[in-house]
């Protein structure tokens, strides 16, 4: 079944709301293999709705209208489609009911507008609004279906999902079935490389995205049923877990401070942070995860010299050697916070962020993080490219991902 989404609203069309709601059904309707071939959005003038309703029904078998079912006189999309089909309307006694008693409850008495919501074809299914008072419709003419639905979100998704949904689950053969698995610590075309051709799979298909320093692949399976979608996706699943290893941290909504957070109470290890060009940024990322007080004792932004020397106990001699950008530096600080704090686990960061600040021996992007853990330290230099937030954005990402991997691998 081919569908089309089309927007009524000239609000849409001079830009002033975004079409969230065909982001939305879209969405919903991929969800259970209904193809969505075009969306389009139309002004509240009655020619060109007529249009748009005559160019969807050529190209689509489903047609879902959002918006214009309100009382107004330029609330039009049932009026002209009622006209589209050749449908006289009568008053549906039920919506009118209840369209009273929402009026009565709020001491406002019914006008000629608002009872023009309640006039339906006698053959339509009737939409119920639990949401506001105009009800939605079905529609169904031939072989082809118009859903009408109102256009404030808060009234439109309750009625979807509560009426639309299990009305369309009839024409829906197939459903589809995602898995997502997420990725860190290697780039994506180095990911997309090494699953080769499993990229060109086609049920289930994998398709990468990377977005905030991570690759996410997701794995989609079209069948007739969830069990089978899910029979599909485990063997490519597994395939992709195989080659990707312990780049792998999580699957689906699984962030990565989770994971950490998770694996430090599991362990029973508690971890502090000294942070200079992140300013923070571990620390934040590790107090998202919701049970961290078990094992987060404290983070320290040591910016200057002096608090790395008086915070930390960074020695002088060290700073004015190696500068304050260095492993060295690195080293002193994990060793220092784990000090100071009693932490089992210390991380550090110190770099150059920019945009000013670089010399050609010590670029922008040049960011060197330490771990200490059980009295060892292991320090690496990362050389970061992008803006002052990037590169901040990525050493935590980096030093976090390196926190983890030691989490693995440690007893
Ligand atoms: P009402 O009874 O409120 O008039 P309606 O069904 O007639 O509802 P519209 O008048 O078209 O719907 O839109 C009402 C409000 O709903 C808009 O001002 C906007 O806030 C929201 N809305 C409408 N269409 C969309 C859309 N496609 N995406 C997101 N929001 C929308
Ligand atoms: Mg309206």
């Amino acid at each position: 079944m081919k569908c089309e989404i089309l927007a009524v609203g000239t609000e849409i069309l001079l830009g002033d709301i975004v079409n969230t709601n065909a982001q939305y059904i879209a969405k919903r309707l991929s969800d259970i293999g209904i193809f969505v071939y075009h969306q389009s959005v139309v002004g509240d003038n009655p020619e060109r709705l007529k249009e748009a309703y005559d160019l969807a029904f050529t190209r689509a078998d489903l047609v879902i209208t959002t918006g214009g079912l309100g009382p107004t006189k330029d609330d039009l999309t049932k009026e002209i489609a009622f006209e589209y089909f050749g449908k006289t309307s009568v008053l549906h006694e039920e919506s009118f009911k209840y369209i009273e008693e929402v009026f009565r409850k709020s001491n406002r008495t019914v006008s000629v507008s608002n009872k023009k919501q309640a006039f339906f074809p006698s053959d339509a299914i009737v939409l119920k609004n639990n949401n506001g008072t105009a009800p939605g419709c079905i529609i169904e003419e031939g072989d082809k279906v118009l859903v009408m639905l109102p256009g404030p979100p808060r009234e439109m998704k309750p009625m979807f999902e509560e009426s639309v949904i299990p009305y369309l689950k009839k024409f829906s053969k197939e459903i589809l079935v995602s898995k997502v698995l997420r990725v860190i610590g290697i780039g994506e075309s180095a990911a997309a490389d090494m699953l080769g051709d499993l990229l060109d799979n086609e049920n289930p298909t994998v398709a990468p995205y990377a977005k905030e320093g991570e690759v996410t692949f997701r794995v989609t399976a079209k069948a007739s049923n969830e069990e089978e979608a899910k029979a599909l996706i485990a063997p490519i699943e597994a395939k992709v877990r195989e080659i990707l290893g312990d780049n792998v941290y999580g699957e689906g909504n699984t962030c990565l401070e989770e994971v950490l957070g998770q694996l430090l109470t599991e362990k029973g290890l508690t971890i502090a942070t000294a942070e200079s060009c992140t300013g923070g940024m571990v620390a934040a990322r590790l107090i998202n995860y919701g049970g961290i007080s078990a094992s987060f004792l404290e983070g320290a932004v040591t910016y200057s010299n002096d608090a790395k020397i008086s915070r930390l106990g960074v020695k002088e001699e060290t700073l004015k050697e190696y500068g304050a950008v260095s492993h060295e530096v690195a080293e002193e600080m994990a060793i220092g916070i784990c000090k100071t704090s009693g932490a089992h686990i210390g991380l550090s960061t110190t770099g150059i962020a920019g945009p000013g600040g670089g010399t050609k021996e010590k670029p922008v992007g040049l960011v060197y993080i330490g771990l200490c853990y059980g009295g060892e330290v292991v320090t690496r230099e990362l050389n970061l490219s992008g803006d002052r937030q990037k590169i901040r954005q990525r050493a935590t990402i980096t030093i976090l991902d390196m926190l983890r991997r030691e989490l693995l691998s440690s007893k």
